[in-house]
């Protein structure tokens, strides 16, 4: 018996260049004080208030089986909140509640893609874009950005690759890199699907995570709503990560589709989850820019901490949990920096390499600790690279 190749293709094989994470993990085990700048994890726990809601609506009996679209209340309020963020008329039948943003991208992809079809994504990538696309059969290409133009996908370079494509993922603000795409990227961006008829499915789990440009969702450019879906997610914007709750805002016809896939998969979210995520939305922004605080001043620590030298170089900050750094002066590869500087400072990175080719020489630091222990962690970085270059 064999199982399919659908399911064992998914990681791709090969190393993923997740080594330094899984060391990093087994020192901790064993008992070594690393400091982790690895995942996209908020060091603060969700809001009590909102756990309150969560507790109040379990005990108060919503412990059954869920609507598996998502409650209506639920799906009007994150409808209200893209229409009065983006201006596109949105209602409730274009919102599927899924079971956090990476279900989501599965969703989206099994809508638009057939066994064997081309999918796009931009590298560098978060981790589990190619395997979503291979879970869901299809093939991934990648679109190769570069440092030089601080990761921003040019439409060109995507038209090159489209000829036959049915559709391109992107992600904005950028896990791994920080980047927040220009008005001229999307524009570009929807260029290249307008002229080669591709489905556009648009990651926008950090976009309550802007520090610098502002935040435009594509499914707002001329031509694009009808060929958008949107993911979302309250994991970044609310520290809701283990409630696993998130959506897809696509169009009616669209979401009509999801709604059957999720009756045969995920058959929903858990009410009581659910009822807390309309909790936290009703909040309103302030929630949003509480849980996003520490990323912004760790944004500048990270500027001010590695002011005044040349060998590690931050690529613009704009947004999200994470600063991209070139350490390409020590001479390392990303992944031979990460491991050194485990080793040498018990302090653990990913290598650019974990997330494509682009960001090779590159290393992402999660800016996920304590102010303190963040500042000295990247002094002790810098204190490693420039040893690299001294020897
Ligand atoms: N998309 C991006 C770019 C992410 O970085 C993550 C998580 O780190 C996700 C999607 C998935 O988030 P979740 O499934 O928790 O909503």
């Amino acid at each position: 018996m064999e199982l399919s190749t659908r399911i064992t293709n998914i990681t791709g094989g090969g190393s993923d260049g997740w080594g330094v994470f899984y060391r990093a993990r087994q020192m901790r085990r064993d008992g070594v004080p690393v400091t982790e700048l690895t995942i996209g994890e908020h060091d603060i726990g969700t809001d009590a208030d909102i756990l309150a809601a969560m507790h109040a609506a379990a005990v108060g009996g919503h412990t059954g089986y869920a609507e598996v679209p998502g409650i209506a209340s639920l799906r009007s309020k994150v409808a209200a909140r893209i229409q009065d963020r983006t201006g596109v008329p949105t209602t409730a039948d274009n919102i599927l509640i899924t079971p956090g943003g990476q279900a989501a991208l599965f969703a989206a992809h099994s809508a638009v893609c057939n066994q064997g079809d081309v999918a796009l994504y931009i590298d560098p990538y978060y981790a589990t874009y190619p395997g979503t696309i291979r879970a869901v059969g299809a093939t991934a290409r990648a679109i190769v950005t570069s440092p030089e133009t601080a990761f921003q996908p040019s439409g060109a370079a995507i038209q090159a690759q489209a000829q036959d494509a049915v559709s391109l993922l992107i992600n904005s603000p950028n896990n791994p890199t920080g980047a927040v795409y220009s008005h001229a990227t999307l524009a570009g961006i929807a260029d290249a699907c307008q002229a080669h008829d591709l489905w556009l499915i648009s990651d926008e789990v950090y976009d309550t995570q802007v520090w610098d440009g502002t935040h435009i969702s594509p499914r707002s450019l001329p031509g694009m709503v009808e060929r958008t879906l949107v993911v979302g997610s309250m994991s970044k914007s609310h520290a809701m990560t283990g409630s696993r709750v998130g959506w897809i805002c696509a169009p009616a016809e669209v979401v009509t589709h999801l709604i059957n896939l999720a009756t045969h998969t995920t058959y929903g979210v858990a009410g009581f989850i659910q009822d807390a995520a309309e909790f936290a939305l009703g909040q309103g922004d302030a929630v949003e820019q509480a849980v996003a605080a520490p990323f912004k001043r760790r944004r500048e620590l990270t500027l001010q901490a590695l002011a005044g030298q040349n060998v590690v170089r931050p690529l613009p900050v704009q947004g999200a949990m994470y600063a991209m750094l070139d350490i390409r002066a020590t001479g390392l590869s990303g992944e031979a920096f990460a491991n050194g500087l485990l080793d040498a400072e018990h302090i653990a990175v990913m290598p650019g390499e974990s997330f494509g080719v682009a960001a090779a020489g590159h290393i992402r630091v999660a800016m996920t600790v304590d102010d303190d222990r963040y500042v000295a962690a990247l002094k002790q970085l810098v204190r490693f690279a420039q040893a690299q270059v001294s020897q």
